[in-house]
């Protein structure tokens, strides 16, 4: 079975045939990862393996990419890397949710089909940071900015500045 990863499958034939699947997908085709992201150049890159386990399917899922963000201290664009490995049950309805075992993250599947694109947007999403901040100070492009006289100023955000990130961990509670 040929399958990209932009198509719909449903589960059962996924699991069925444990479709392995590798996939470079641009960032730019995963609609919530990218709307986070200050630039949307780049790619996720990895494999996904379909199986049932226990009774559940499941989607063993690796991927990894350096999406573009913004580090909230200086405002400047900064790489942050996303390694991901994860086991995902696949389940159709809150319910079935109860019952995943520990250990597996739980993905809701719509009209019992799901994309390769579906899962790695979600996973993607998850891996990126609140708020995302160079390492050390001294990584931070607003050094310069530092100066006798302008310590106070250094960390405080501008108020007009976006912030990509302010809402993502309130969409997290709520999952
Ligand atoms: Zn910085």
């Amino acid at each position: 079975m040929s399958l990209g990863w932009s198509r719909r499958a449903p589960v059962d034939t996924l699991v069925g045939t444990e479709a392995a699947i590798d996939f470079t997908i641009p960032l730019s085709e995963l609609p919530r990862v990218s709307h986070e992201l200050s630039a949307t150049d780049g790619e996720a890159i990895g494999k996904v393996r379909f199986s049932r386990q226990l009774g559940q399917a499941v989607a063993d899922l690796e991927v990894s990419t350096q999406p573009e963000v913004v580090c909230q201290r200086c405002m400047q664009p900064m790489r942050w890397p996303v390694r991901v490995k994860s086991r995902i049950a696949l389940v159709s309805d809150y319910n079935a949710a109860d019952r995943v075992p520990e250990g597996l993250e739980v993905f809701l599947v719509e009209a019992d089909s799901v994309s390769v694109r579906d899962l790695v947007d979600e996973e993607v999403l998850l891996a990126l940071p609140h708020v995302a901040r160079h390492d050390e100070d001294s990584e931070c492009a607003g050094r310069e900015m530092r100066l006798p006289g302008h310590e106070a100023e250094a960390d405080e955000v501008p108020a007009d500045v976006q912030k990509p990130f302010a809402q993502l961990g309130e969409l997290l509670k709520r999952k």
